[in-house]
């Protein structure tokens, strides 16, 4: 089914468009300095829009000041008061995030999308708590799933704001296991062109929510579903968009960054390939440039994956070889190898962006 095409502020979700990146702050939005110091650097690493926590009325004029002073647009995380998605919208969100089983009502969510029309997005979020009554019965009955009832009512959520004239919707299905995620997800794509938000609630600390959303997330962008992300993980949100770019680049469905291809190390190891690694990717974390870039422990499998890619790194005894586009550039001493592979890298991309601004 073609995706609905969704304005986020300037940024377009849905349609043709790349698959788009989102974090959450979590600081107190009262504080407009520290949360607009995490937004800045949640966009550093690329980050495309951020949804800022809205729980109470003090909040709005706080919110009224990161919006303006953010370099990207803000999302608003409201739950059960809809006179809050209302002034969250006319302080400058680019979207609100509601979840309608707890908004109090279809006539408050036609309320917010009255407000949101032609200003702002909304997004349904629909989780297990979300679920309607009549759907409730039938589960209780065994007539329909958990997974059939929360795609029904999030279908059902859509097509009143869509009868009430309001497309500008994006759809968020969650569940906290993941059989249940790429059910909800793949059932909705076919039965509504809205974009879909994907999402692991909770999915855990650093390691093993990396592991649960790159599994999850990553077999429904495989299959095409998916027009934005977040990945939720318990540890700072710019951790969150650097795991969200890997599953991105992983999938194919966004070109954005180095890829690094290394290897694990054997008995063959002839230099500190940890060390170098880990300085390579801090070194090009924050390139936007799609290269890629081999760092190899030896001269056996080293020199053929570091030749095909656009800069490499092949590791000999106490010495490395660097590699620029199939080409031995030079051989250097383990101590100097950063070094050299930073100036040759630097030579490289200074060489793209001259080659792509003759295009
Ligand atoms: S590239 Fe060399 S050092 Fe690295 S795992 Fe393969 S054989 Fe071992």
């Amino acid at each position: 089914m073609k995706v609905r095409e969704v304005k986020i502020g300037p940024l377009q979700l849905g349609g043709d468009a790349p698959v788009l990146i989102q974090s959450m702050t979590n600081t107190k939005t009262e504080d407009v300095k520290a949360t607009l110091e995490q937004i800045n650097a949640l966009c550093e690493v690329g980050c495309d829009f951020v949804r800022v926590a809205v729980p109470s009325k003090d909040t709005i004029k706080a919110f009224k000041e990161i919006v303006k002073s953010a370099p990207c647009p803000i999302v608003a995380d409201i739950h059960f008061d809809w006179r809050l998605a209302v002034e969250a919208i006319e302080a400058g969100a680019s979207k609100v995030r509601v979840n309608p089983g707890n908004l109090g009502g279809l006539d408050k969510l036609r309320e917010v999308a009255r407000a949101a029309s032609g200003r702002s997005a909304i997004r349904v979020g629909v989780n297990s708590g979300s679920i309607g009554r009549d759907y409730l019965a039938k589960i209780q009955s065994g007539e329909i799933t958990k997974a059939e009832a929360m795609t029904r009512s999030a279908k059902d959520y859509v097509d009143f704001l869509y009868d009430s004239g309001f497309y500008d919707v994006v759809v968020s299905l969650k569940a906290s296991d993941i059989p249940t995620t790429l059910s909800v997800n793949r059932t909705f794509r076919q039965i509504c062109d809205s974009p879909l938000h994907l999402g692991i609630t909770e999915a855990g600390t650093a390691f093993s929510g990396t592991i649960k959303s790159a599994v999850g997330l990553g077999v429904l962008l495989l299959e095409g579903i998916g027009e934005t992300i977040r990945v939720s993980l318990t540890a700072p949100p710019t951790e969150e968009v650097k795991v969200a770019k890997e599953i991105l680049k992983a999938t194919g469905r966004r070109k954005m960054g180095p890829t690094i291809i290394s290897c694990p190390t054997c008995g063959r190891t002839e230099i500190d390939l940890y060390t170098l690694a880990t300085q390579v990717e801090k070194l090009t974390e924050s390139i936007p440039e799609d290269i890629t870039i081999a760092v190899m422990g030896c001269v056996v499998n080293g020199p053929g994956e570091a030749r095909e890619a656009d800069i490499g790194v092949a590791g000999g005894r106490g010495a490395g070889v660097i590699f620029v586009g199939g080409e031995i550039v030079e051989k250097v001493k383990e101590e100097d190898l950063f070094e050299r592979f930073t100036v040759h890298l630097e030579r490289l991309l200074q060489e793209k962006k001259q080659k792509d601004a003759l295009k």
